[in-house]
């Protein structure tokens, strides 16, 4: 099993997850470089059982620079296709091209590695979903998501925002729409 990358997630209390982040320009300075590997690793290790266990993790798919306190436009999200096997997206300066007008939500509620309390409620999310975005190396790249994946990324962009997952619910209705929009 690889070594914990050595990675403290901001809580959402912390002021700096509200911050807009900023577009950044390349060559990426090499400690970004290894920082957005030693991310999608600590996000890949969360995801498999043995090492969450191990390292006392909590499972997530994505996470955004500013969730480390640092306010610049990168978000990383790793995915296990199928069992064991994990795609890796490495997002920079992100342009979202396109949406769905169709509407989904994730059925037993989004879930964040800034937010450490149980929360309720639905956030209606894009099923599909075209961006652009450079990765690591400057070079830019489009990418069609739908699905769980589209919902991880406009979470992750929504981050890049100063927003968070739970400021999209519904106070009075948590599950306002519930009977309109397409669970998955
Ligand atoms: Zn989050």
């Amino acid at each position: 099993m690889k070594k914990l990358p050595n990675i403290t997630i901001l809580d959402e209390k912390d002021k700096r997850l509200r911050e807009k982040s900023k577009n950044i320009s390349f060559p990426l300075p090499k400690e970004d470089v290894k920082r957005i590997h030693d991310m999608m690793d600590y996000l890949e290790m969360s995801q498999i059982e043995e090492s969450r266990e191990k390292y006392d993790l909590r499972a997530g798919m994505g996470l955004a620079y500013i969730q480390l306190g640092i306010p610049k436009r990168i978000f990383v999200v790793v995915e296990e296709v199928e069992e064991g096997k994990f795609e890796r997206h490495i997002v920079i300066n992100p342009k979202i091209k396109s949406t769905s007008e169709e509407l989904v939500y994730i059925s037993e509620g989004e879930g964040c590695l800034s937010i450490n309390r149980p929360t309720c409620g639905i956030v209606p999310r894009h099923a599909r979903m075209t961006l652009e975005a450079y990765d690591e190396y400057g070079t830019l790249y489009q990418i069609r998501v739908r699905e769980e994946l589209a919902v991880a990324f406009q979470h992750e962009i929504d981050h890049l925002d100063g927003i968070l997952f739970t400021d999209k619910i519904d106070k009075k209705n948590p599950y306002k729409g519930k009977d309109i929009y397409r669970a998955i």
